[in-house]
């Protein structure tokens, strides 16, 4: 055999290896109704997998198909792939990837949380801080959760004229933040990579209210996918771990956690519509660094966030065809 011939043996090799190494794939958040986020997680080396097929039907006709890398040499990957299906119902489907040259094909479900479609409108945040099972809550960090919301709230009315997020709040006004502990310890959520809302049984619990949708600090999760999402109709989750962004008592906007809350709500109030001229396909824009949702080429303008700077993809646009903040049940006027 050739150096090359071996070379390309030994790829081969490495590459059924690696495939036979995808121990782990999930589903991962719905960004809307009509569009899937699709991560891979699993395990592998070298191989770059990626997502083709989604119940046979071909992904390279459907944008933003990408798959990351947490770390250069990381055992684990992640791939990301958004899905747009007309109606793609949750339960079991077929995804194809690819892993070098060979096809891995695998049997997926939908977790549960997704099967709910939501029952009432929400109309305000509940800010919840879980901490592991078999962990004390950090000190001070539910207080600062409620501090950044404050700030975060502020910033909204700023930027609306008054109109701001309505929270789950005391007789006094501020937002409550609720403790609860996670049913999972914190030796399995050091590798947990999916969801932890479970609105079903926190109403019946009565921890969360019919109308609420949650926003879920996460302590002790630092193998999650992203420093924070909001999945529609399920809610937003930061697990502060991820990235160690941790919410500060102290915070000024866009400091100490401010910043990826108010991203994360602005998604949560509906920026930005997939039909909104800049869309990155996911969610975000990408023709202004100032937008807080802007997710383009460059760094953000840290200094100048604005919500939708140019009203043209999602507030005051004044266009009907879009969805515009402004009119979210999650606002009110103080
Ligand atoms: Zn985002």
């Amino acid at each position: 055999m050739t150096a090359v011939g071996e070379a390309k043996a030994a790829r081969g090799t490495a590459t059924q290896e690696q495939a036979a190494a995808l121990v782990f794939i999930d589903w991962y958040g719905q960004v809307d109704d009509r569009t899937v986020e699709l991560v891979l997680v699993g395990v592998s080396t070298k191989a770059k997998p990626l997502l083709v097929k989604v119940d046979g039907t071909p992904l390279a006709a459907i944008p933003a198909k990408s798959c990351t890398y947490r770390q250069a040499k990381a055992s684990k990957f992640k791939c990301t792939a958004t899905y747009r299906a007309g109606a793609l119902s949750f339960g079991e489907h077929t995804i194809e990837i690819l892993v070098g040259k060979r096809v891995v094909t695998k049997s997926v479900t939908t977790s549960d949380v997704y099967d709910d479609e939501p029952k009432v409108t929400p109309t305000r945040f509940h800010l919840l801080y879980m901490h592991p099972s078999d962990r004390a809550p950090v000190a001070g960090r539910a207080e600062a959760i409620g501090h950044i919301a404050q700030v975060v709230d502020a910033w909204f009315a700023q930027q609306m004229s008054g109109l701001s997020p309505r929270f789950v709040a005391d007789a006094t006004g501020n937002p409550i933040v609720t403790v609860i502990p996670s049913t999972k310890d914190a030796a399995t959520l050091s590798t947990y990579t999916g969801d932890l809302i479970d609105s079903r049984t926190w109403m019946a619990v009565g921890i969360l209210e019919p109308d609420a949708l949650p926003i879920l600090f996460i302590d002790g999760m630092p193998a999650a996918p992203s420093c924070g999402h909001y999945t529609w109709g399920l809610g937003i989750e930061i697990p502060m771990d991820s990235c160690q962004i941790y919410p500060d008592a102290a915070a000024r906007f866009p400091f100490g956690g401010t910043y990826l809350l108010a991203h994360e709500m602005t998604h949560a109030l509906g920026g930005a519509d997939r039909n909104a001229p800049h869309t990155d396909g996911g969610g975000h824009v990408t023709d202004d660094p100032r937008d807080i949702i802007f997710n383009g080429v460059g760094g953000r303008d840290w200094e100048h966030l604005a919500l939708d700077p140019g009203h043209d993809d999602y507030y005051l646009t004044g266009r009907s065809d879009l969805m515009n903040i402004e009119n979210s049940t999650l606002l009110e006027r103080h």
